[in-house]
């Protein structure tokens, strides 16, 4: 299968899967950055900006213009996948608090 095609079946399929999720926006963040200065790791020396590309909820948006990355931490399903992947260890995410966050519906 060509590499374009699989691509679209997998970003479909994952964008359907999400949009069957419901969210409780809770006030207070579960994620931030450890470092989010202008001396930030993801300022200075992180590439690949490896959470932008493995957050399936796209949480995280490189601002180019900003040099800085925002976390859109309301739309999190956690996975846990940001955590363990930052190369740089900059990334704070715990859980929300109860009751909030995501609502997985099984059955
Ligand atoms: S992967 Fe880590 S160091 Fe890189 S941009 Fe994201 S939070 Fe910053
Ligand atoms: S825990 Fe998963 S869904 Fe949440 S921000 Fe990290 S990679 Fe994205």
């Amino acid at each position: 299968m060509e590499e374009n095609k699989l691509a679209g079946i997998i970003k479909e399929t994952t964008e359907t899967k999400l949009g069957t999720l419901e969210w409780k926006k809770s006030p207070n963040p579960h994620i931030h950055l450890k470092d989010s200065s202008a001396n930030s790791p993801c300022a200075t020396q992180c590439k690949d900006k490896t959470c932008v590309t493995v957050c399936p909820a796209k949480v995280y948006e490189w601002h180019g213009e900003k040099n800085s990355i925002v976390v859109n931490y309301e739309n999190c399903i956690e996975c846990g996948g940001c955590r363990m992947l930052c190369p740089f260890d900059n990334i704070v995410c715990d859980w929300p608090e109860g009751g909030m966050g995501v609502k997985y519906k099984y059955g």
